[in-house]
This record gives C-alpha cells, sequence and structure tokens, in this order.
C-alpha cells in the first residue's frame, strides 16, 4: 500500500443544512481499493456532534410534520432531478472508494433513485383507514402519524443505495433523519449530500454525521431517535436490535448471509450461466445477496462444475473505472486478508482449490486490493467455508444427492436472506418456494434483488425485527397508527 503524500481533504459533517468540520480529534483513513492508495480522511465526529444533528432534527421534526404529504413528496420529486444530473458523478465517486465496477455502481445508484421515486407514492402508501358505525353513532379512525427523528446506519458495501431504502420514506412520511455512512466509504454518501444541500429541504430534516462506533453508541443512546435502520454484519445487527430493545427505540436491522444458489439437472446451464456468475462475482462477491454455495444437485455436478470454472477463469479483473472490468477489487487490505484466510480454512479442513485466485496481478495496481475469481470445490456443510460469510469472490462448491438435501443444507445455514435455483420445471420452482427458509428467492435469478416496492430482507439471522427494507411495509416502520373512536352528541 502507497500513501499519497498530499494533504488529503477532511470530509465534513452535514447539520442542520450546514457542512460543518468535525471538532473530533479521531479519524480515520479512506482508501482506493483499486490502487491501494489513501484518498480522504473521515473524522469519527463526537457525541456532542451526533447529539447536535440529532436535536437539530427533533427541532425541525413540527414543521415539518405539518407540512402536507404531497408538498414533502414535491422535495422528492425535485430531489430525483437532481440525482439524474449527478448520476454519473455520484456513481464514479462510488467505484473510488468502494471498487466494484461502474456498471455495478450506475446499477446501485439508479436503485437508490427507484426509492426517491416510490417514495412519492406517500398521499396512498400512508392513508389510514375508518369505519363508521362501529357502534350506535360511533365512527373510528386509524391514521398513520409520523414520530420525529429516525436514523441510519450503514455499510460498506452499497454506500450510495442502502441509506436511501429508509430514508426517503421516513422523512416523506414527516419524519426527520440522521443517516451515519459507513467510515469504510463516507464520500458517496458525502456526494450525495451536496446534490441534497441544492434542494433547500428545511434546516434539520436531513442530516448526516461521519463516525464510527462511537457515533452508533451515541445514537443508541440518544432518547430523541424514534427508531433505527441498520444494515451490516450480524453480530453488529443484533447488538443493534438489542439496545434499540433496551432504549425503547424501532428496530429493524438487516445482517449478513450465506446464501445457497442450487443447479437441478434440469436446468438451462448455457442461458443461466451469466447470472450464475454475477451471482457470485459480482461486487466481488461483497453482496448480501451474493450465491456463496453453489449447490449442484445429482449429475449436473460435472458439467456445472467445467462450465462454471470457465466462465470464472475468464472474468476480466481490474480498476471498476475501466468500462471493460467485470470485477473489482475488495474494500481494504484487511479484508482481503480475511478471505485469504478463508481460502486456507478451506484448505486445511479437506476442501480442493479448482480456481485460485490468490495470487492474481493486475497490470498498473500493484497495490491494489484484488483477488481473482477462486472456486473450491468438495465443500462439505460443516466446513467453516460453508458456514461463515466470507464476502468476497470465493465460491463453495457442494455436490448434494437430490433436492431434499439441498432444502435441508439451505434450511441449515442460519443465515436466511435469498436463495437461488436453476431449474426448467415450475413445480420443483413451486416446491422450493414452499420449503427453503430464506425471504428473497430468485428462480433461474442469480441476484435476486426486491425492486424499491416489494420489501427486503431476510429472516433467521439475516434480520432481526419485522418490517423490513422499502416496500410497502416501511410506512409502518415510520409512523404510528393512531386510532380515534367519536361519537358526537
Ligand atoms: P459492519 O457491521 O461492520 O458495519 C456496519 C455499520 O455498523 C458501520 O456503519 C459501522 O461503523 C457500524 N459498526 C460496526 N461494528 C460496530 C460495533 N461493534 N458497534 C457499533 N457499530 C458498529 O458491516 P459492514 O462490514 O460494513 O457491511 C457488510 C455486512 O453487511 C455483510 O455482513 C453483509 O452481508 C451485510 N449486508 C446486509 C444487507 C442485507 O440486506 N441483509 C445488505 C448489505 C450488507
Amino acid at each position: 500500500m502507497e500513501e499519497n503524500c498530499m494533504e488529503l481533504p477532511m470530509l465534513k459533517n452535514y447539520i442542520n443544512g450546514e457542512w460543518k468540520n468535525s471538532e473530533s480529534t479521531e479519524s480515520g483513513d479512506v482508501w482506493c481499493p483499486a490502487t491501494g492508495e489513501k484518498i480522504a480522511q473521515v473524522p469519527y465526529a463526537t457525541e456532542a456532534e451526533l447529539d447536535s444533528a440529532v436535536a437539530a432534527a427533533k427541532e425541525a421534526f413540527w414543521e415539518w410534520r405539518c407540512t402536507p404529504p404531497l408538498s414533502r413528496a414535491r422535495y422528492l420529486f425535485r430531489l430525483k432531478e437532481l440525482f439524474e444530473e449527478s448520476f454519473e458523478d455520484i456513481s464514479r465517486v462510488l467505484v473510488t472508494e468502494q471498487g466494484k465496477t461502474i456498471d455495478e455502481s450506475r446499477g446501485e445508484v439508479r436503485r437508490m433513485i427507484e426509492n426517491v421515486e416510490h417514495a412519492t407514492g406517500v398521499t396512498t402508501m400512508m392513508a389510514g383507514y375508518c369505519l363508521e358505525d362501529i357502534a350506535q353513532d360511533i365512527d373510528c379512525y386509524a391514521e398513520r402519524q409520523p414520530l420525529g427523528v429516525f436514523g441510519c446506519i450503514a455499510p460498506f458495501n452499497f454506500p450510495a443505495m442502502v441509506p436511501w431504502w429508509f430514508l426517503p420514506y421516513a422523512i416523506v412520511s414527516g419524519n426527520t433523519f440522521v443517516v451515519k455512512p459507513s467510515e469504510q466509504v463516507p464520500m458517496t454518501q458525502t456526494r450525495i449530500f451536496e446534490v441534497v444541500d441544492e434542494l433547500d429541504l428545511p434546516e434539520g430534516v436531513l442530516n448526516m454525521v461521519h463516525g464510527s462506533r462511537n457515533v452508533v453508541n451515541a445514537m443508541l443512546q440518544n432518547p430523541d431517535i424514534k427508531g433505527i435502520s441498520f444494515v451490516g454484519q450480524t453480530s453488529t445487527a443484533r447488538y443493534i436490535y438489542k439496545m434499540c430493545g433496551e432504549t425503547g427505540k424501532r428496530a429493524q436491522a438487516l445482517g449478513g448471509a450465506k446464501n445457497c444458489v442450487v443447479v437441478m439437472p434440469d436446468a438451462d446451464l448455457d442461458k443461466g450461466m451469466p447470472s450464475l456468475i454475477t451471482s457470485f462475482y459480482g461486487c466481488a462477491g461483497e453482496r448480501c445477496l451474493s450465491g456463496s454455495i453453489l449447490v449442484a444437485v445429482g449429475d449436473v455436478y460435472d458439467e456445472l462444475k467445467e462450465k462454471f470454472s470457465a466462465a470464472a477463469k475468464a472474468l476480466r479483473v481490474g480498476d471498476g473505472l475501466d468500462e471493460a472490468t467485470q470485477m473489482g477489487p475488495v474494500i481494504s487490505a484487511s479484508h482481503k486478508e480475511r478471505v485469504l484466510g478463508y481460502i486456507e480454512k478451506g484448505l486445511a479442513e479437506g476442501a480442493k482449490l479448482i480456481l485460485d485466485g490468490r495470487g492474481i496481478q493486475v497490470e498498473g495496481y500493484p497495490n491494489g486490493f484484488f483477488i481473482g475469481p477462486t472456486i473450491l470445490d468438495e465443500v462439505t456443510p460443516d466446513m467453516t467455508v460453508a458456514r461463515e460469510e466470507i464476502f468476497g469472490p470465493v465460491v463453495t462448491l457442494i455436490h448434494v444427492k437430490d433436492l431434499d438435501e439441498a432444502i435441508e443444507l439451505t434450511n441449515s445455514r442460519g443465515f436466511a436472506n435469498a436463495f437461488c435455483l436453476y431449474t426448467s420445471s415450475g413445480k420443483t420452482a413451486r416446491e422450493v418456494k414452499y420449503r427453503v427458509a430464506p425471504s428473497m428467492i430468485g428462480i433461474n435469478i442469480g441476484i435476486a434483488a426486491p425492486m424499491s416496492f416489494f420489501p427486503f430482507g431476510g429472516i433467521g439471522e439475516s434480520f432481526f425485527g419485522d418490517l423490513k427494507g422499502h416496500g410497502r411495509e416501511i410506512f409502518q416502520f415510520f409512523t404510528d397508527t393512531k386510532v380515534t373512536i367519536t361519537r358526537w352528541f
């Protein structure tokens, strides 16, 4: 890794409609994963700075809450236009600090914008219901009301999109909001907030505070935050959910994954192969929807292994800003070491390496955090690499005898985020949908990513809470249903 000798920019917080330098003495480095260079510094804001953002959001709440929903939605219509104008710029910042390819970044920013679009339907989706004459001359109304300040704590792998799974719905419902981006990728959300700043939203409605665990803990302790939307590793998600319980906050905590992709003997391998490859190696495997275990059922094993390995080997690995690149680096030097450690562990436990991405050299990028496509074969369900989330471009190939064994394997992982099945049988697909635990299912689709108008999230170790990200349900998370029973004499 090389250090950039030029002075690095220190990012700012966005509090009460203003960019503010942090007074914290603690900060972290932001790296470009392709070059292995430091590109910025991120402050680890103080507790007082987080509290001031929450205070600004609280102060803004009442007037914003009294603004008609359609007027609130009009800010989002305008924001969508502003995002379209800066679409390419945001996408490029994302590549620079996160490492994914430019096309993957564009896809992510597009998904972010789709949430803004979907949230503009607030007048329908936030509406309550009523019934007259629940008893003689008595009527009953159920209305959704905003609650106050909400917060989001985001992971490193989707720096643009993840906060926007929640934020547009929170504010369009009349709440105010504080975002804490991942300290590993704080530049993308900073660029996004530069666009937000052009919007002239009332001060305090949207705030962003950079930092690490200290800011998370300050959010958890602040009594004026009514609810938290968290996305990250399962261990952190469990902690956030527990703490929100203790401090009386609403919580939706989305955690890690270990997704099985099951290939049946009747699958059309040639048509399915492009999406199978993207499932495992897209975003360098750093996706909660990524395929992790490739499950070959019965006699598809030999052909699948051969065709999948050939396609994986052909992937072009490089800098995400190069349009020809098909897979970028992983997020950091330490994460690279962690993923390499899993490969070693797999070998030590008896797996066979049939495609080895460990020594990859990318021309012109000697210090990048690259790992080439890797396949571990002869994996068994009890091995560490088949149980823990690797979060890198490492496929664990498991051969099972039949569908029952594939379903048993899937349902015994603990995590239950996503699942994919490749088959040409509608009957098998229907049966699998019934029997597997994960909540997001792809049939002949490798990344079963729900769009903004469907809920996003898993079950089991992959999700703590009940109301998931976006979809219709999200309006329930951000509102209280107030019931009024009336009689007029
Ligand atoms: P992470 O849990 O390390 O960090 C997420 C956030 O929590 C960051 O903002 C970080 O500052 C904070 N944090 C981390 N450790 C903390 C601690 N001990 N106390 C308080 N705050 C803490 O997650 P990550 O590595 O940034 O993200 C990758 C993970 O996110 C993967 O496990 C992936 O599967 C998961 N993920 C899940 C989904 C989903 O929809 N289920 C979507 C995206 C990512």
